[in-house]
């Protein structure tokens, strides 16, 4: 009898202090080790980066869609589908006043763009009639192209500003007569399927390697006239503005897309 009684307390006290050990053994730290953080698989896609040309421009990495290699328009149209008219001379492209806003033949999502634009040398106008045009990110969200070298206007309508929304963080624009170029990381915005805004669109811009739009949250189109809405949409093509000012046209060169 005293032993059953003894038994059935070791018994209930073995049951009893049970989970405790075993709280015990979870909480022992696993010895770590280098190899237990290392990723192996699957292996980075290699890039060729791209090589310096003579004219001071980078060619497109290996891995880019080439939208203007300094040959001609073949990767644009006009706003109908027609052939792009703007002039090509000299390895560059100068907007022809007039003939319309060009698109690109493809569409795209979330991209890098690479896009080197130039001021000519001797423009004249002031505020937004100098120099003006626009890169519009899946031919809705403007970023601008502006002469603002000295150049007043109101600051989220001067070069490398989300047109009417995020003014740049700094003016990095070269004098008319050199080259600009944007370095442009993009991430479209998402729709749900009732067609309200899931996430809005993101980018950053880099304007002769300084950064100028970091992140920016876009808040919808970019209206000349109105606040900035979203209508739920698909890939877009890349829009270069033909703006009615009457100043001298700006020109392009060396243009190249990444897909993300
Ligand atoms: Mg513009």
């Amino acid at each position: 009898m005293i032993i059953n009684i003894t038994n059935n307390i070791v018994l209930l006290l073995a049951i009893f202090l049970l989970p405790f050990k075993i709280s015990a053994q979870e909480k022992r730290p696993v010895k770590m080790e280098s190899a237990m953080t290392e990723i192996w698989e699957p292996a980075i896609e290699v890039v060729t980066p791209g090589q310096a040309n003579p004219d001071g421009t980078v060619s497109a990495p290996s891995d880019a869609i080439v939208l203007f290699d300094g040959t001609d328009l073949s990767a644009w149209t006009n706003k109908d589908g027609a052939a792009a008219e703007w002039i090509v001379h000299d390895g560059v492209f100068t907007v022809n006043k007039g003939t319309g806003d060009i698109l690109t033949k493809q569409s795209f999502e979330d991209f890098q763009l690479h896009i080197e634009w130039q001021v000519p040398q001797g423009i004249s106008g002031e505020s937004q009639y100098r120099g003006n045009s626009g890169i519009f990110l899946q031919n809705k969200y403007e970023i601008q192209l502006l002469d603002s070298y000295k150049n007043t206007t109101y600051i989220n309508g001067q070069a490398g500003s989300i047109y009417k929304q995020a003014p740049p963080l700094k003016n990095a624009m070269a004098p008319p007569g050199q080259w600009n170029t944007y370095d442009i990381i993009y991430t479209a915005p998402r729709f749900k399927e009732n067609g309200s805004l899931f996430s809005p669109a993101k980018v950053t811009v880099i304007h002769n390697g300084v950064v100028i739009q970091n992140n920016t949250q876009i808040t919808g189109h970019t209206p000349n006239v109105g606040l900035p809405k979203y209508r739920a949409h698909g890939p877009g093509p890349i829009k270069l503005q033909d703006h009615g000012d009457p100043s001298a046209p700006l020109s392009f060169r060396n243009i190249w897309i990444r897909e993300m």
